[in-house]
């Protein structure tokens, strides 16, 4: 195992593991524990945490089809609560492209073709645009899509992966944040990213992390997400993709996990199971109140949270999405290199 995975904690935690409707799509176990019964909002959502490698899927899991559909417009209105972004929207996404950056500079030292799959109203992308790189998107929102290219001038294609054509072995890098936990399949999800990259190429994604305090308990299940990893999960997922982790980190709250790897001809197994019951335990751990309470950024999470909020409302008084991205640049200026 590589060194950079969490310990295993020993001891087999009480739990009912049971034959589940369908088999884990990582590993292919069929046995599983419930691991939550409800999402953030308190409505009924069935998760299970694997037996053999430890992944916590919704289950049963949804249709393609349905989950095409979804995305194609109703995913955004009932998490934005609008078909377009708002500058306030415009503004975060902005600032998470600039804390996004380093990571994609750790994978890519000099630039090259980089494809960001989900790329949302194309914040990244237009930072990147500026830095001098060869950047283009893949969006299934239509409205969303048709924004970046249309007020932030970046190439995007609308549609979901598995039907977009794409030039194979083209890119030098992959980035998808906070993707992977909406797709049925994450490894076949990766292996996809795979074949666009070239020999050597690499990836990086950004999902939240399953096994962190934050969010608090059950607000950390949502029903757009289809898979919860945690880092061994998502590290054991990019690998039986043949993909080789060579970096991984989480965001200062611990609350999103970042990975950088790079496209190996080794396709490693999903599992040495079983996994499933000390990821339970650290599952469990996660989930208590005590460990979101306790936590010693428990208050200056909160002090951030808010302190974001205002520099948001300051601003959405601005209309012109490249002014709110230059005021977000602006903010991180020090970490970040010459733009055009
Ligand atoms: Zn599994």
């Amino acid at each position: 195992m590589p060194p950079f995975l969490p310990p295993q904690i020993s001891g087999n935690p009480s739990a009912v593991w049971s034959e589940q409707q369908d088999a884990c799509t990582l590993c292919g176990e069929t046995r599983a524990c419930t691991a939550s019964g409800r999402d953030r909002r308190g409505n009924p959502l069935h998760t299970v945490l694997c037996y053999g490698c430890g992944l916590i899927r919704q289950s049963p899991l949804p249709s393609f089809d349905g989950q095409k559909q979804y995305y194609s417009g109703l995913y955004r209105l009932e998490y934005r609560g609008a078909p377009q972004p708002s500058p306030r929207h415009i503004f975060r996404n902005s600032r998470a492209a600039c804390e996004r950056l380093p990571w994609l500079r750790q994978a890519l030292p000099s630039p090259g073709p980089v494809l960001d799959v989900g790329s949302g109203s194309g914040e990244f992308l237009r930072l990147l645009a500026r830095l001098g790189y060869e950047a283009a998107g893949i969006e299934p929102d239509p409205n969303y899509a048709a924004f970046a290219r249309n007020k932030l001038q970046v190439p995007v294609y609308t549609g979901v992966l598995e039907e977009t054509s794409l030039p194979e072995r083209h890119f030098a890098c992959v980035t998808s944040f906070h993707v992977i936990e909406h797709v049925p399949d994450p490894a076949a999800f990766l292996a996809r990213l795979r074949a666009l990259v070239r020999p050597g190429g690499r990836l990086v994604l950004e999902t939240p992390d399953v096994e962190s305090p934050f969010p608090r308990g059950h607000r950390r299940f949502h029903r757009a997400h289809l898979h919860f990893f945690s880092l061994d999960t998502l590290v054991r997922c990019a690998a039986a993709a043949g993909w080789k982790t060579l970096k991984w980190g989480r965001s200062w709250d611990g609350g999103n996990l970042f990975l950088v790897a790079e496209e190996s001809d080794s396709i490693a197994p999903a599992s040495e199971g079983p996994l499933g019951p000390a990821a339970l335990q650290r599952f469990r751990a996660a989930m208590r109140a005590s460990s979101y309470y306790g936590s010693p950024l428990f208050l200056p999470r909160l002090g951030r949270q808010l302190a974001a909020r205002m520099r948001e409302w300051r601003a959405a008084k601005a209309s012109d999405p490249e002014q709110i991205l230059l005021r977000a640049i602006t903010l991180h200026r020090d970490s970040l290199p010459t733009l055009r």
